[in-house]
């Protein structure tokens, strides 16, 4: 039996295109090599945006280009009962809090902050709400069916962990700015990020990070995109007492225009390519694997 286990874990809302394939079989291969296993992930919580034909797309694409993992293939939306669980822990723990404003309030907050703390690569850094909310205004707003989500508090997540800049995951392949080997996560980077989304009841943090834990997946293998999303998930493993995988984010494949492929180019789709003509014995070795 290996131990190392790892995962491609794309979201069908579109086509998948090059740089996705490019993520697929470097993980494929990296999984190849050490003997290990490969498993696919449908990461489907955002059930607007995503859709049945996309996931059958996939499924396709991948096969297509040669790949094979392991059936049955976890469905994020089949899971919402588990991401559920995790947030009542967390509650538990008293380290979310109801957030009850809109987006405009949020940028009004962060425009009040003392340091003001900007944009961060995660988007923008909530430092939190300058006064929590009252017990007696929160239970107003419940009462009233007023939306919320749930954030994580850093305060809280500091006070129960302490001091955060010990903890640490090995990166056996570079962040953007050239971060390898034992990297500190950056919680300052990150600021009270939402952990359950109004619509959805959960977020890709939790839910990746609770997926990754049960499917024990020993490799964490993703683009560089993901980098600093790896602090959220450290600290949830942290909170939730998970194991921590060895993380490898990858290189973001660029067009010949030096920017980054978006579900949006229609043109660099595997689908469009291979009805264009393409094999996929091509498309591997134009991405630089030769089997
Ligand atoms: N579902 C994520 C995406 O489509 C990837 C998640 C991950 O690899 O952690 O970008």
């Amino acid at each position: 039996m290996t131990d190392f286990i790892t995962r491609f874990a794309p979201s069908p809302t579109g086509h998948l295109h090059l740089g996705h394939a490019f993520s697929a079989l470097t993980v494929f291969a990296a999984a190849q090599k050490a003997g290990g296993r490969f498993l696919l992930r449908i990461e489907d919580i955002d059930t607007i945006r995503c859709k049945p034909e996309f996931e059958e797309a996939i499924f396709e694409d991948l096969d297509w280009l040669g790949l094979e993992w392991e059936a049955p293939v976890r469905r994020q939306s089949e899971h919402f009962d588990a991401y559920r669980a995790g947030l009542e822990r967390l509650k538990a723990m008293g380290v979310v809090y109801r957030c009850f404003k809109t987006r405009k309030e949020i940028l009004e907050d962060i425009g009040r902050a003392p340091h003001h703390p900007g944009e961060g690569p995660e988007g923008v850094i909530y430092p939190g709400p300058a006064e929590p909310l009252s017990a007696d205004a929160e239970a107003e707003k419940i009462a009233a069916g007023e939306p919320y989500a749930w954030r994580l508090s850093m305060a809280a997540v500091q006070q129960r962990l302490g001091d955060l800049s010990r903890l640490t995951f090995e990166e056996t392949g570079e962040g953007p700015n050239g971060e390898t080997g034992i990297c500190a996560i950056q919680p300052d980077l990150i600021g009270d990020a939402i952990l359950a989304r109004k619509d959805i009841g959960t977020s890709y943090h939790l839910a990746v990070t609770l997926d990754d834990a049960t499917q024990n997946i020993s490799h964490v293998i993703r683009g560089q995109d993901l980098f600093f999303a790896t602090t959220m998930h450290r600290i949830l493993q942290a909170l939730l007492d998970l194991p921590a995988a060895v993380y490898r984010h990858h290189d973001l494949l660029t067009g010949a225009d030096g920017a980054r492929f978006a579900k949006r180019d229609k043109a660099q789709t595997l689908r469009s390519l291979r009805e264009a003509g393409a094999e996929a014995a091509d498309i591997r070795q134009q991405l630089g694997f030769d089997w």
